[in-house]
């Protein structure tokens, strides 16, 4: 269980930059989207829609940026909206839950009391949430073509392996018997003839 409180986003938020170039950086909120089980450009991008700026989060660097200078005050409050919203279950209000997509409606489903509620699909962050299900379904299914066709591949291989193997025994057993073909003609041709005493 997660307890609300202000180390999630504490005083180490950066602000950088300056004029139309400032922005506020969320340096903890990989650890923050974790414990909440959620995805950091998901958690990220609902600051964006609250505080009406554009948010970047970049995966390599782990780095969460809201464009704009924002207070600890404006991110926490608008944190616990987002848990409240989209995090807490509404039948036992613990943090339990995880989302199941079904015809373009986002569920949220309670793994502590078995709830299922849909949440505010008014909410812009359900677009987000629906393109994010989108690619990592795209990414997954990608991801087992790949796999198919590098299996398909090494089977390939292999069966290469053996008719090369299986061609070089017959060339070998052809070989042999024409051998003994040869051989044994010659020998019929010219027939030793021992010398009788
Ligand atoms: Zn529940």
């Amino acid at each position: 269980m997660i307890v609300l409180d202000s180390s999630f986003i504490n005083a180490k938020l950066q602000v950088e930059g300056r004029g139309n170039g400032i922005k506020t950086v969320i340096p903890n909120m990989l650890l923050l989207a974790n414990s909440l089980h959620r995805d950091p450009a998901e958690v990220t991008k609902f600051f964006g829609t609250e505080l009406g700026a554009q948010t970047t989060w970049t995966a390599e660097t782990e780095r969460a940026v809201v464009n704009g200078a924002h207070t600890t005050q404006d991110l926490q409050s608008n944190l616990f909206k987002y848990v409240e919203k989209f995090v807490l279950c509404p039948g036992c209000r613990l943090p339990e839950t995880i989302y199941k997509i079904k015809s373009e409606t986002i569920y949220s489903v309670c793994a502590a009391c078995g709830a299922k509620e849909p949440v505010d699909m008014a909410h812009k962050l359900t677009g987000t949430i629906l393109a994010h299900d989108k690619k990592r379904k795209k990414d997954k299914k990608d991801a087992e073509k790949k796999e198919d066709k590098t299996a398909k591949k090494k089977g390939d291989k292999k069966s290469k392996v053996r008719a090369d193997a299986e061609h070089f025994y017959y060339v070998l057993l052809f070989s042999f018997f024409s051998v003994s073909l040869s051989l044994s003609f010659l020998c019929s041709s010219f027939p030793l003839s021992l010398p009788r005493t």
